[in-house]
C-alpha cells in the first residue's frame, strides 16, 4: 500500500477486468468508484459467457457482490463514458481521482471488409451473443438467421454460436468456416462438447478427403488429423436437435452473396493453402473461387476497442506507453499514452480486454486486472497527499445530474435482482431471467427500492 494514505481510484468498467482492479485496490483501503455503461456488473461474464453455463457465472456474480458490498467501493451502473455520454473521458479525468483505469473491454467490431457485408443476414459474433444473453438493444432485436449458417471462425466464440444455433434455433446446418486448416482450430476441446453429438461424421470425413493434399504439402497426415480431430468428440451433451455441423477448411470467404432482396445467398470463398512459417503455418490465397451456399453469416473472428470513446486509439487498439520501465509487471504496458504529444497520460491506466482486445478467458482479464492494480499502486506511491472520495463523489454526481443521467447504485442493482428472479418460473430465457431493456430494468430498480 502506498504508505498509510488512502486515494480515490476510478475504475471505468465493471468486467472481470475491472472487479479485478477494484477488488485488489479496495482491500488496500483505497475508495474505489465504479463506473459501469451496462446496468448490472460482470461485462462478458454477465453478457458474453454462454448464459447456460451457470457454474461459472454464479461463482463470478458471487464473488462480485462481494465486492460491491464494501463500504469503500463505490458502484455506477447506467453510466456510459465517450463523447456525448454520461461522461466524456476528460469528465472522468477531471473529477479529481488519484487515478482511472479504463477496463471498458474491447467494444468496436472489427470490419468484416469484404463486399456484401452489409446485407441482411451477416452478422458480428458479439452482436448474436449480446442477442441470447440478453443484453439491451440486442435481447429483443430479431436475429433472421435462416435455416444454414455459416460461422466465420475456429474459436470459442464460433463454438458458442453454434451451440445456440444447434440447440436453441434449430437450425438445418451450421458450418465452420476456417482459413487454415484442421490443426489450426483454437477452440477448447471442452467447449466443443455441447454440439459435438450434432457432428456431420460424413460430411467432415469428406472435407478431410477434400484438402488432405494440401494437408500433406505441410507434412500433416490427413488420416491421424482427423482422428486427432474427432476424437475430442467425446462427453457430447445429448442431442436436443437434427442441426448437422460440418467445417470447411482452407476456405476464405471474399464476398457475400446476395439475392434481389440484398439477402444473403451465400458466400465467394477463395481456397487456401498451407505454407510453413517457423513452427506455425500461414494460409495463402490460392485465387481458385467457388460458391458456397448458405442463407446467413456470422464473423466470429474477434474484436477490436470502441475508438469513439476519446482515449488516444490507433489499429483497434488504446495506445499504452512504447516506453518499457522494466519494472515486473511493466507499467509502460499499462500507462495509456498519447501518441500525438508523445506523452503518458498521467494517472490514467488500461487493462483486461481494453489493453488487449479478444485476449484470452476470465482468469486473463482477472491477471491483467490484479497485474494493473500492482503498477497504480506503484503509481500512487509516488504521489504525496490524500484523495477526498467525498468531494470526488460530489463532483460525480452533480456532473450525472446536470447531464441527466440514471446512475444505478448497489442497492437498485439488489432491487433488481429481487425482481428477475421473481420472473424466473416463468421465462423462457436460455439460464437465468433477464430483462433485455434498460427502461423496464430502470422501472423495478425504481419500484423495488427501499
Ligand atoms: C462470446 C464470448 C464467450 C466467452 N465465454 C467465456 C467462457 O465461457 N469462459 C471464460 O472464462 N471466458 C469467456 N469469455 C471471455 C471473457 O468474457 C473475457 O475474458 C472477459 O469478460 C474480459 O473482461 P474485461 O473486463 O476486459 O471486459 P468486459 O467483460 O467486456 O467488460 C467491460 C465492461 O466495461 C463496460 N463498458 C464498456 N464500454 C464502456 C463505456 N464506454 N463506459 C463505461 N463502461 C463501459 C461494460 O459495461 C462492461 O461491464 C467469453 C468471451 C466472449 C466474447
Amino acid at each position: 500500500m502506498s504508505g498509510t494514505q488512502t486515494q480515490v481510484i476510478v475504475v471505468a468498467g465493471a468486467g472481470p477486468a475491472g472487479m479485478a482492479v477494484a477488488s485488489t485496490l479496495s482491500k488496500v483501503g483505497h475508495e474505489i468508484i465504479i463506473l459501469n455503461r451496462d446496468i448490472k456488473f460482470g461485462g462478458l461474464a454477465e453478457y458474453g459467457i454462454f448464459p447456460s453455463k451457470l457454474k461459472l457465472r454464479g461463482g463470478l456474480k458471487k464473488q462480485y457482490w462481494e465486492l460491491l458490498q464494501q463500504k469503500n467501493v463505490h458502484y455506477f451502473g447506467n453510466v456510459s463514458i465517450g463523447n456525448g455520454k454520461d461522461l466524456t473521458v476528460e469528465d472522468v479525468r477531471g473529477l479529481g481521482a488519484n487515478a482511472v483505469v479504463f477496463t471498458i473491454g474491447a467494444q468496436g467490431t472489427k470490419a468484416i471488409g469484404v463486399e456484401g457485408d452489409s446485407a441482411q443476414g451477416v452478422f458480428h459474433a458479439k452482436d448474436v451473443v449480446y442477442h441470447f444473453n440478453r443484453l439491451p438493444g440486442f435481447g429483443d432485436r430479431p436475429f433472421e438467421m435462416g435455416q444454414h449458417v455459416a460461422v466465420i471462425g475456429a474459436g470459442d466464440v464460433m463454438v458458442d454460436i453454434a451451440h445456440w444455433l444447434i440447440r436453441y434455433k434449430k437450425v438445418e446446418r451450421v458450418t465452420a468456416i476456417v482459413r487454415r486448416g484442421p490443426v489450426e482450430r483454437k477452440y477448447n476441446p471442452k467447449e466443443i462438447r455441447s454440439v459435438c453429438a450434432n457432428m456431420d461424421l460424413d460430411g467432415i470425413k469428406a472435407e478431410f478427403e477434400r484438402i488432405q493434399d494440401r494437408l500433406a504439402k505441410v507434412g500433416q497426415n490427413s488420416d491421424e488429423v482427423l482422428k486427432a480431430f474427432t476424437d475430442e468428440f467425446t462427453k457430447c451433451e445429448a442431442k436436443v436437435s437434427e442441426t448437422k455441423m460440418d467445417f470447411r477448411f482452407l476456405a476464405s470467404p471474399k464476398r457475400i452473396l446476395v439475392d434481389g432482396n440484398n439477402r444473403v445467398r451465400g458466400l465467394e470463398m477463395e481456397d487456401n493453402r498451407l505454407d510453413p512459417k517457423g513452427e506455425d503455418t500461414v494460409a495463402v490465397g490460392l485465387k481458385a473461387y467457388y460458391e458456397f451456399p448458405c442463407d446467413s453469416v456470422v464473423f466470429a473472428v474477434g474484436d477490436k476497442v470502441d475508438e469513439t470513446v476519446g482515449l488516444p486509439y490507433k489499429n483497434g487498439m488504446f495506445t499504452t506507453n512504447p516506453n518499457k520501465t522494466g519494472n515486473d509487471p511493466d507499467d509502460a504496458l499499462f500507462q495509456a499514452y498519447d501518441e500525438s504529444t508523445g506523452q503518458v497520460m498521467d494517472g490514467v491506466f488500461l487493462a483486461g480486454w481494453a489493453r488487449k482486445a479478444s485476449e484470452g478467458l476470465v482468469g486473463v482479464a482477472k491477471r491483467d486486472g490484479d497485474w494493473c492494480a500492482e503498477v497504480v499502486e506503484r503509481y500512487l506511491a509516488t504521489k504525496a497527499g490524500e484523495g477526498d472520495a467525498k468531494i470526488v463523489l460530489g463532483r460525480l454526481h452533480a456532473r450525472l445530474k446536470q447531464r441527466q443521467s440514471r446512475p444505478v447504485d448497489v442497492n437498485g442493482l439488489r432491487a433488481l435482482d429481487v425482481a428477475e428472479h421473481s420472473f424466473a418460473e416463468k421465462s423462457d430465457c436460455i439460464g437465468e431471467f433477464k430483462f433485455s431493456a434498460n427502461q423496464e430494468m430502470l422501472k423495478y430498480i425504481e419500484q423495488g427500492r427501499v
